[in-house]
C-alpha cells in the first residue's frame, strides 16, 4: 500500500520537461558516447553522427540565445549528450515522454525524438536545456531556491517557446481564468518542488502559464528583470532577490498579470493571433 502511494505521487509529479530531479542512476558516468571530430561539444551516440551534425549546426545560435538572455558567458563550454536510440536514452534519463533533459548534474541529454518526430522542435529545445545548463553551472542542478515556474518560464522564454509548445498563450489564459493559476506564495524545497499538478494545471499549461509569467515581468521593466536575473545567478536566493529588486514579493508584483488576464480584453481574445509567441 505504502509503496503504491510513493509510486502514485512519483507519477504525479512527473514533468514534461527538461530538468530531472535526483535520480540515483543518473548520477552513474556517462560512456558510449564519442565526440564529435568537428565539435567536441557534441558527444554522441556511435552510428548517429548525423544527427550529432544537426546539433552542431544549431548549438551557436542556442549558446548565443542563452547568453544574451542571462547577460552572462557560459562558465564551462557546454556540452551536449545525443542519443539515437530509445535504450540510450532512458538509461540515463527515466522521466517518461521527454525528449530533452538536463541530469544531475548539468549534463545535456538529447532524446531520438529530436531526430525523428519532433525535428522541428531541436533548435527551441536545445536552447531550453541550455538555459538551464547555464544556470546550473553557476548555482547548481536545478537550485531549489529558484521556483519551478521560474526555472521553466525563464529557459522557455530564452527558446522564445521553446519547451511551451504544445499550450498556447489563450490556453494559459483561459486556465488562469478558470482559476487555476500557478500560487507564487508557495515556496519549494530541496525535497518537495511545486509543479504543474500542485495547481491544478497540466504539463503543457503549467510551462505556458510560467512563460507568460516571466515575460510579464520582464515586459514591464527590463532594467529591474535584469537585476534580478543577475542576482538569481550570483546565487542570492530567488525571494530574498526579488525583494531587493521590486521591494514587494513575486505574488504581489505579479498579480498585476494575472488581474491583466481577468479584466483586459485583449487577454479574452481565444483566437490564434495572441497564441504561441514562439515563431519558426
Ligand atoms: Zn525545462
Amino acid at each position: 500500500m505504502k509503496t503504491w502511494l510513493v509510486v502514485a505521487v512519483l507519477l504525479a509529479t512527473v514533468q514534461g520537461c527538461a530538468l530531472t530531479v535526483s535520480n540515483p542512476r543518473a548520477l552513474q558516468p556517462i560512456d558510449g558516447f564519442v565526440p564529435l571530430a568537428d565539435d567536441a561539444r557534441v558527444w554522441v551516440e556511435p552510428g548517429y553522427g548525423a544527427y550529432g551534425e544537426r546539433v552542431s549546426a544549431a548549438l551557436p545560435a542556442a549558446i548565443a540565445a542563452v547568453e544574451a538572455a542571462h547577460t552572462l558567458p557560459f562558465l564551462r563550454p557546454p556540452r551536449v549528450y545525443v542519443c539515437g536510440s530509445e535504450e540510450c536514452f532512458h538509461r540515463y534519463v527515466y522521466t517518461p515522454r521527454l525528449s530533452a533533459a538536463v541530469i544531475p548534474d548539468n549534463r545535456v541529454i538529447l532524446s531520438p525524438n529530436l531526430n525523428g518526430r519532433e525535428s522541428a522542435r531541436l533548435p527551441g529545445l536545445l536552447t531550453h536545456e541550455l538555459a538551464h545548463l547555464h544556470l546550473g553551472q553557476r548555482i547548481g542542478h536545478y537550485n531549489s531556491t529558484v521556483p519551478v515556474w521560474f526555472h521553466e518560464g525563464w529557459a522557455s522564454l530564452t527558446a522564445n517557446g521553446g519547451g511551451a509548445e504544445y499550450a498556447s498563450d489563450a490556453q494559459a489564459y483561459a486556465a488562469i481564468r478558470a482559476g487555476r493559476r500557478i500560487d507564487l506564495v508557495a515556496r519549494d524545497t530541496p525535497d518537495w518542488r511545486h509543479r504543474a499538478g500542485a495547481f491544478g494545471l497540466n504539463i503543457f499549461e503549467f510551462y505556458r502559464e510560467s512563460m507568460l509569467l516571466v515575460g510579464w515581468l520582464k515586459t514591464q521593466d527590463e532594467a529591474r528583470f535584469h537585476q534580478l536575473v543577475l542576482a538569481v545567478q550570483a546565487n542570492t536566493d530567488f525571494e530574498i532577490a526579488f525583494w531587493n529588486v521590486y521591494g514587494q514579493s513575486p505574488a504581489t508584483r505579479l498579480t498585476g498579470f494575472f488581474d491583466g488576464v481577468q479584466g483586459n480584453a485583449v487577454f479574452n481574445d481565444n483566437g490564434q493571433t495572441l497564441a504561441a509567441p514562439a515563431q519558426p
